[in-house]
């Protein structure tokens, strides 16, 4: 039986250990460098206020992959949950991401109506159009439409959250947020939505709760003396190389958490600033859960740039740049037995949760399974 590590506890490592114990019928160790399971999807219920923290940032699960939802849900319950975010601009709230009701929340009634019948014709009523592509549309009305929701809606968060202009980053990732031609005013339409009944670190737990898992916090793979058979590794992939190529680029966020001594500080759950301050958004954590308390807790994001020793890491920068960078490890990484490199710092994508699921599901099955 070969010996296994998983260097990661987030939600790559977690699954993948989960296969090898459940299926493959494998021991497996799994170590972290953190204290807390479950990675960047960590949550914690705060002593004071019973309030559940998404400690790294909003996370709320959402897919359309069956496969993917029914193994989860074997590790949890969910409190169904909808994301309906909303932004201040001009000083007043609006639905994001813009979308028809935002139209006329924004614009008068004829405007409006104006545009919104042009979308429709042009687009199909349903349809999402990233913004960059709403931008080359030859006509007056949509193109003006574009430059303001450009203006207003992405130039300055994108600023914000990456350091650069919206043109200056992968189309996929301003993509992740179109205009949408419809008065759904969910920010997600994936089929499954919700967010653990008991929190994503007890869904973890579940999952790497398995006769054949051993789980080791506090403990570096730079530690580790004991040899492997096989190590998957879910931490950074330049790190493991000891950046011998060069460092990765990622963005880094800093969270300002607050106990408010009111009931609810916002209206909804997420509330995006992307004009003003120097944060991009402001998270009120009760209504995940729509937990009870006389106090709430928010969290205020501030992006910043990743440093080594300083900050976590969040966000991978995708460009050909840093692609062609990746790759060179990534090369290393396939000549070297016994090696494989998973999840969104293994693998250098700014993968969602079921995205991150999906792909350990292609790599078990493709790599693993007897
Ligand atoms: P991670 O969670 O980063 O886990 C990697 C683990 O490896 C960490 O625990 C780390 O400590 C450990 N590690 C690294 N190096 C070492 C080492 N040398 N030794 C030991 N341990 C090591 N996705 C959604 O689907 N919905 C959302 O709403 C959503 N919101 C997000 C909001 C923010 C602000 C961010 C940044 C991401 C969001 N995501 C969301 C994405 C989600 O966080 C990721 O898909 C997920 O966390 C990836 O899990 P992972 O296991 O691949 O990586
Ligand atoms: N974005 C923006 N304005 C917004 C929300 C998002 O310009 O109000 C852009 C920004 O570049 C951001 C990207 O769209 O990084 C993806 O946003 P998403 O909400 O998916 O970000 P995440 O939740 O992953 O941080």
């Amino acid at each position: 039986m070969p010996k296994n590590l998983i260097v990661g506890a987030g939600i790559s490592g977690a699954v993948l250990a989960n296969l090898i114990a459940e299926k493959s019928d494998e021991k497996v160790v799994v170590i972290d460098r953190r204290k807390e399971l479950a990675g960047n999807i960590y949550d914690y219920k705060d002593k004071e206020t019973g309030i559940t923290v998404h400690k790294y940032g909003p996370h709320i699960f959402h897919t359309n992959n069956k496969e993917v939802w029914d193994f989860l849900s074997k590790f949890t319950e969910w409190h169904f949950f909808f994301l309906k975010p909303n932004a201040v601009f001009e000083g007043n709230i609006c639905t994001i991401p813009f979308n028809l009701t935002t139209l006329y929340e924004v614009f008068s009634e004829s405007m409006a109506q104006k545009i919104e019948e042009k979308l429709i014709k042009n687009y199909g009523y349903g349809k999402k159009v990233p913004i960059l592509e709403l931008k080359e549309n030859k006509d007056e009305d949509l193109k003006f439409l574009a430059q303001y929701v450009y203006e207003n809606m992405f130039k300055n968060y994108t600023t914000k959250q990456w350091g650069l202009k919206p043109e200056e980053i992968d189309p996929s990732v301003t993509a992740r947020v179109p205009v949408y031609i419809s008065h759904d005013n969910r920010y997600f339409q994936d089929k499954y939505q919700g967010i653990p009944m008991h929190g994503y670190t007890e869904m973890i737990k579940n999952m790497l709760n398995h006769k054949n898992i051993t789980v080791k916090m506090n403990t570096d793979y730079k530690d580790i003396s004991e040899k492997y058979d096989r190590v998957f590794y879910s931490g950074a992939i330049d790190e493991y190389f000891d950046y011998k190529y060069g460092e990765l680029p990622y963005r880094s966020l800093k969270f300002d958490v607050q106990t408010i001594n009111k009931e609810y500080y916002q209206k909804a759950v997420v509330t995006n600033y992307p004009n003003n301050y120097d944060f991009t958004r402001i998270t009120e954590h009760k209504y995940f859960l729509d937990e009870k308390s006389d106090k709430t807790i928010i969290s205020v994001e501030y992006p910043e740039k990743f440093e080594l020793g300083k900050n976590e890491r969040y966000y991978p920068i995708s460009n050909p740049e840093n692609q062609a960078l990746y790759n060179k490890y990534k090369t290393e990484a396939d000549s070297t037995k016994g090696l494989y490199f998973i999840g969104r710092l293994g693998d250098y994508k700014y993968y969602n949760m079921d995205l991150a699921v999906e792909k350990v599901f292609k790599f078990y099955n493709e790599e693993l399974k007897k």
